[in-house]
């Protein structure tokens, strides 16, 4: 038996939520539940994130949560819930199956079987902004090698659990050399460890491009938060329908399971929502708590069903479809069928299931980190580069001098072109004269002396090299 936490959330959130765990009841889940209040209640009563401190208890207790879609109130500056509980929980994999039902479903793509393997707490989701300029505002994308290991290896070990073949890696390292950069590095890594399970790369647009096209040639994906955001919802739409998919958010000790589609205000009420993407999400938390045959006998059910032409009115189409039903007779339909295999679609087998045992992170040993120069960061109004510079030259040391001025990341000193636009954002990058590495005073000389000749420094960034390695970009046309 295991305890889970389950919130009905908002709009066709109880109506789906209520059809899920009578279909997961029947097919006999050993599951006992407590309930919470999440979403627009909580939030409208005046906690910003949505939830109470005593929900936070409850699901932290049991570290099974299954969640029915809420409303996030417009303005106001409410937290999604959604985000907060998977930083808070250490959520760090998002897994999403796209699989098309054809010909009972329509899709362009009768073939497709993806799963997609998202990034869920780094990259630019950490959420760190600010404004440097008049002009200018900048969002941190951090991307950090325990996170690609943990999500690489994860996609890596499911495909191994669920015999897949292949896994798929899309990055855009041939620009962000240093954070797409790291994240391919990790998966080159790692799929050295599974010999059995075929691995590639794709640069994220002509893969997204290959995978909106021909969907089929691709068996898991992993990618960063970000690309993975966009993709998954496009994986799921084109295989018939985001009200299908489900998705699982896992962490170390947590796990949240979910429809991805929204509470879908409008339908709310009237007994009409599909409840497909929350029992998909069902599906996924009974394999992760090993209650795997379960599972297999409500997916075998739910893909009779879907065969059997019963659907709902958001899938419904005449002369493929018998019946038009309800939320709850779609959930009755699927109840029936609980025994029976699909004869046109492959019936699954999830083999042993259970959650995947990845190890712990272990942190490496320390590289050789030296100092090698420094980028200051300029607010400047004006608009010759050559004029920045002579004003900034001024500043150097015995030990640093200015080496290049680039503006959104474009070199403009030495040898910039007039044609380059600029804004009010300059990086003057500072670097050693005749030495290899600097100090943090060196810095703080620039620093001070920026100061007492007027230049509006809005932020410094170090430039490091680890064991003899660049730990920066170059200019772009440096
Ligand atoms: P939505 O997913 O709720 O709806 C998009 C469209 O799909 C609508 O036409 C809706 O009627 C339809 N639809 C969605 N689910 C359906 C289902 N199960 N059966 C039949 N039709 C379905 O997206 P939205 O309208 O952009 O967002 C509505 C609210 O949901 C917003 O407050 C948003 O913040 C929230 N939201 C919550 C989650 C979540 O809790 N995980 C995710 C996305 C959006």
């Amino acid at each position: 038996m295991q305890r889970i936490t389950v919130a009905k959330g908002d709009g066709i959130g109880p109506e789906i939520m209520n059809a899920t765990l009578q279909v997961i009841m029947a097919a006999g889940a050993k599951i006992e539940i407590d309930e919470i209040e999440v979403g627009e209640k909580v939030y409208l009563a005046g906690n910003t994130s949505g939830i109470a401190k005593e929900s936070w208890d409850v699901i932290r207790r049991n570290k099974i949560f299954l969640k029915a879609p809420i409303t996030t109130p417009q303005g106001g500056g409410y937290k999604s819930l959604n985000v907060t509980t998977r930083k808070f929980l250490g959520l760090y994999s998002n897994v999403r199956p796209c699989s098309s039902l054809h010909p009972f479903v329509s899709t362009k793509h009768p073939k497709m079987d993806i799963v997609m393997v998202r990034e869920n707490e780094e990259d630019l989701y950490a959420g760190i902004e600010h404004q440097q300029t008049d002009e200018v505002v900048q969002c941190l994308k951090l991307i950090s090698r325990p996170g690609c290991e943990k999500i690489v290896r994860y996609a890596f070990e499911y495909a191994k659990q669920y015999g897949r073949k292949k896994v798929t890696c899309f990055t855009k390292d041939n620009i962000m050399k240093q954070t797409d950069g790291l994240f391919h590095q990790v998966f080159d890594e790692i799929a050295k460890e599974y010999p059995e399970i075929e691995n590639e790369h794709w640069i994220i647009d002509i893969g997204a491009a290959k995978m909106a096209d021909t969907p089929e040639v691709f068996d898991v994906i992993v990618t960063l938060n970000l690309y993975g955001d966009v993709l998954s919802d496009i994986a799921a739409q084109i295989a018939g329908s985001v009200g299908l998919a489900g998705s699982a958010n896992i962490g170390e000790e947590c796990a949240m399971f979910e429809a991805i589609h929204g509470s879908a205000p409008r339908r709310a009420g009237q007994n009409m929502a599909n409840p497909s993407g929350l029992l998909q999400g069902a599906i996924m938390m009974l394999n992760h708590i090993g209650q795997t045959e379960v599972a297999e006998k409500i997916q075998n059910a739910w893909l009779k069903t879907i065969e059997d032409g019963i659907h709902t009115y958001d899938i419904y189409k005449e002369g493929v479809s018998k019946i038009k039903v309800s939320t709850s007779d779609f959930a009755k339909a699927i109840i029936d069928n609980l025994g029976n295999e699909p004869e046109v679609l492959k019936a699954v087998s999830y083999g042993n299931g259970g959650a995947l045992k990845l190890p712990k992170y272990v942190r490496k040993p320390a590289a050789k980190k030296e100092l090698v120069g420094v980028d200051l960061f300029v607010h400047w109004r004006g608009e010759n580069a050559n004029e920045l510079a002579e004003k900034i030259k001024i500043i150097g040391t015995e030990n640093v001098k200015l080496s290049m001025i680039t503006n959104r990341g474009i070199k403009v000193w030495p040898d910039g072109f007039s044609e380059t636009f600029c804004t009010d954002h300059w990086r003057c990058r500072f670097k050693p004269v005749d030495i290899k590495t600097i100090n943090k005073d060196d810095i703080g000389k620039l620093l001070s002396k920026s100061y007492w000749v007027g230049l509006d420094v809005v932020k410094t960034e170090n430039l490091y090299e680890f064991d003899g390695k660049p730990g920066y970009s170059l200019g772009q046309g440096q």
